[in-house]
C-alpha cells in the first residue's frame, strides 16, 4: 500500500506529494521542504497511518529540487533511515550550499548571455538566496543508477534516470504492479518546466545543456512503459500517461512554431522572445521563461531553422 501525504511548500507549485510505502522496509519517497509547517504536516499525516518519523527505515529521493529534499536529513537523523538517491546527486546533496551557489552562478551566466537585464538578474538571485533555507544538505547512504533495483519484502522498484525537469530526475517502476513513482518528470495539471541547470557530472559546466530536448527524450522513454498509474510529485495520480505525454509533445510543437514565427519577424534575444510570449511573467519568472524559450530554440536550431548570433556577448536568434 502506498499513501500520498501532501505537504505544503512556500512555492507557486503548492503542495508536494510525499509517499509512504507500507512495506518492509518502511519507506518514504521525498520529504517536503525544510520548514516547521512541513514537518508538522508530515508528522500528522504519518500519525493518520499509525506511523511516526522514528519508524521510517528508508528515504528515497526523486530529484534535487528543494521542495523534495528539504527535510531529508532531519528525518534521517530522527529515524536512522537509509537515504537512497541517484549516484551523481550524492556530492551535490552533501554540499548543498556550495551546490546551490554554483547553480546560481551558472544560471546568472546563462541569463546574461541570453539578454536578461542586470536588475532582473539581481532580483532573481536574491529570491534564490531567500529560498535556499528551504533546502538542506543531506548524506546519501545508498546510491542507485539506471537499471538498479530497490528491493522490498512485497515489491521491487527498477530505477530509471529521466533527466529534463532537473538533471537528477529519477523514477522508480514497480513492473509487477505497473506502477511508477514519477517525481516531477510527469505532472497532470502543469507541464514540468525543463529548467536549464548546471550539469551534475561530467561535461563542460559552462556549456548549456539542451534541457527541453533532453526532457522530450526522457518522456519518449516513459511513453514506452506499460503502466496503470503514475504517482507524481505534485497533483493527482495519472492513469493515462501515454495520452498526457502526447499532449506535452503537441504543446511543445505549438510553442516551437510560435517562436519560429516571432524569430522570422526579426532577430531577437531569448529575453525579448520570452516577453513576446508571456509579457510581464518573463520578468517575474525570468529564468523559468528563459529556460522555456531556449529549450524550444534548441529544437529549432537542431532542425537547422534558427541560428544563434552573438553580438557584444549577448546571443540573438535569427531564422535561416
Ligand atoms: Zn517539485
Amino acid at each position: 500500500m502506498i499513501h500520498c501525504l501532501p505537504v505544503p511548500t512556500p512555492f507557486a507549485v503548492g503542495r508536494v506529494n510525499v509517499y509512504l510505502v507500507e512495506d518492509d522496509p518502511l519507506t518514504l519517497v521525498d520529504t517536503g521542504p525544510n520548514s516547521a509547517t512541513s514537518l508538522t504536516t508530515l508528522e500528522s499525516a504519518l500519525a493518520e497511518h499509525g506511523r511516526r518519523v522514528e519508524d521510517l527505515e528508508r528515504i528515497v529521493i526523486t530529484h534535487q529540487h528543494i521542495d523534495h529534499i528539504g527535510l531529508v536529513q532531519i528525518l534521517a537523523n530522527r529515524s536512522g533511515a537509509e537515504v537512497v538517491a541517484f549516484e551523481p546527486l550524492k556530492p551535490w546533496l552533501e554540499s548543498y550550499r556550495e551546490g546551490m551557489e554554483a547553480d546560481d552562478a551558472f544560471s546568472e551566466a546563462v541569463m546574461a548571455r541570453y539578454g536578461i537585464p542586470e536588475d532582473v538578474r539581481m532580483a532573481l538571485r536574491s529570491v534564490s538566496m531567500a529560498f535556499r533555507a528551504w533546502g538542506a544538505a543531506a548524506t546519501v547512504t545508498k546510491t542507485v543508477r539506471e537499471g538498479d533495483t530497490i528491493e522490498f519484502a512485497e515489491r521491487t522498484w527498477t530505477v530509471h534516470h529521466r533527466p529534463g525537469h532537473s538533471p537528477s530526475d529519477t523514477i522508480f517502476c514497480d513492473e509487477g504492479r505497473r506502477e511508477l513513482i514519477g517525481g516531477d518528470h510527469l505532472i497532470k495539471h502543469i507541464s514540468s518546466n525543463p529548467l536549464i541547470s548546471r550539469p551534475l557530472e561530467g561535461g563542460d559546466p559552462t556549456e548549456r545543456p539542451q534541457a527541453l530536448a533532453i526532457y522530450l527524450d526522457s518522456l519518449a522513454k516513459t511513453r514506452e512503459m506499460d503502466l496503470v498509474r503514475v504517482l507524481p510529485g505534485h497533483g493527482e495520480e495519472i492513469h493515462e500517461h501515454r495520452q498526457l505525454i502526447e499532449e506535452r509533445f503537441r504543446l511543445h510543437e505549438r510553442r516551437a512554431r510560435k517562436l519560429l514565427r516571432l524569430i522570422a519577424e526579426r532577430p531577437q534575444t531569448a529575453y525579448e522572445l520570452a516577453q513576446a510570449m508571456w509579457g510581464n511573467v518573463a520578468v517575474t519568472q525570468a529564468y523559468l521563461t528563459l529556460s522555456e524559450v531556449l529549450g524550444h530554440v534548441d529544437l529549432l536550431r537542431n532542425d537547422g531553422r534558427v541560428v544563434e548570433v552573438e553580438e557584444d556577448g549577448v546571443a540573438h536568434f535569427a531564422a535561416t
